[in-house]
């Protein structure tokens, strides 16, 4: 650093290493959590535009003033608590890479084990041509990832992306088209506007409990849209609305895949077997809480 008149935050008139705005980055997101030091070298890879090894080769190398302004103003809005994955409008699920913003909720690891169960049900369906559809898409990472995944196994996926989020439909197309994935795209207040029949749904709706929503982390409460968060007083809202209707759109022996709340198990397999659905199970997250239940239609 050669002049330092006014603090990292404020007016940039000193010139700065590459390696001081990392250190700089990462003291000012310290308060965050222990992902900081994380974050500040991704802000600044992304700031820069460079690959990690190119960073690591010019660390010392003072940074162009465009970088490091552009740096200064990411590490603000990360301290105020916008989501890392927002500020790069990325994110990467199960090894793609995802756009994203402010309309969709960001793809969690934990609904990795979504896709897992999903391709697990596929494979034992023995069938190689599989209509399927995804509910309150969001981002499409579910959806999208399945008919990729798919195909690698040999499996002809048919796909519906739908949402209630005429905004997420937008993110959701641009994903399927950068991704190479022919996909339907539907309007829909859950079942409302769509037609046909489903070897497999699968869905990741809202789920948290309305009065959760305000100790969710910050970068969840105040960034991410409730819109797909909220499931009501109980939770449940949606499950419910979701098995009044899922009868008719499920073929005889076609399967239901849902993303739960880690304490919702209990009260989905109830709504699995009132429904008249068989082989009902629970699987677990990657941290051993419950995050998927899984059935299969016998009408
Ligand atoms: N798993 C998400 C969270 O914890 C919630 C997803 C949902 O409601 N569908 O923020």
């Amino acid at each position: 650093m050669k002049t330092h008149t006014a603090g990292f935050l404020g007016v940039c008139i000193m010139s700065y290493t590459y390696i001081d705005l990392y250190n700089m980055g990462r003291k000012k997101l310290k308060f965050i959590g222990d992902d900081s030091a994380f974050d500040a070298r991704e802000l600044l890879l992304f700031a820069a535009d460079i690959p990690l090894n190119k960073y690591i080769a010019l660390a010392g190398q003072e940074a162009p003033y465009s970088v490091c302004e552009k740096y200064k103003e990411l590490i603000k809005k990360r301290s105020e608590r916008v989501p890392l994955q927002q500020l790069m409008g990325r994110c990467d699920f199960f090894g793609y890479e995802f756009k994203i913003n402010e309309d969709v909720l960001i793809p969690r690891i934990d609904t990795e084990t979504v896709i897992e169960t999903c391709l697990d049900a596929a494979e034992k369906s023995g069938k190689n041509h599989l209509k399927i559809l995804d509910l309150c898409t969001g981002s499409g990472c579910i959806g999208i990832t399945l008919f990729l995944e798919l195909k690698k196994m040999g499996i002809e996926p048919d796909l519906t992306l739908s949402d209630i989020s005429e905004k997420a439909l937008i993110v959701a197309k641009e994903n399927a088209s950068h991704l190479g994935v022919d996909a339907k795209i539907e309007k829909s207040d859950l079942f409302c506007s769509l037609n046909g029949s489903y070897d497999m749904i699968v869905s990741n709706p809202p789920y948290i409990k309305s009065d959760e929503i305000e100790g969710l982390m910050p970068e969840v409460f105040r960034h991410e849209p409730h819109l797909a968060l909220d499931g009501g007083a109980d939770g449940l809202l949606f499950y419910r609305k979701i098995f009044k209707d899922i009868g008719s759109y499920l073929v005889h022996g076609g399967v239901f895949i849902t993303e739960i709340g880690y304490d919702e198990g209990e009260s989905l397999i109830k709504l699995y077997k009132n429904n008249g659905f068989s082989d009902v199970k629970i699987i677990k997250d990657l941290s051993g809480n419950d995050r998927v239940a899984f059935g299969k239609a016998d009408r």
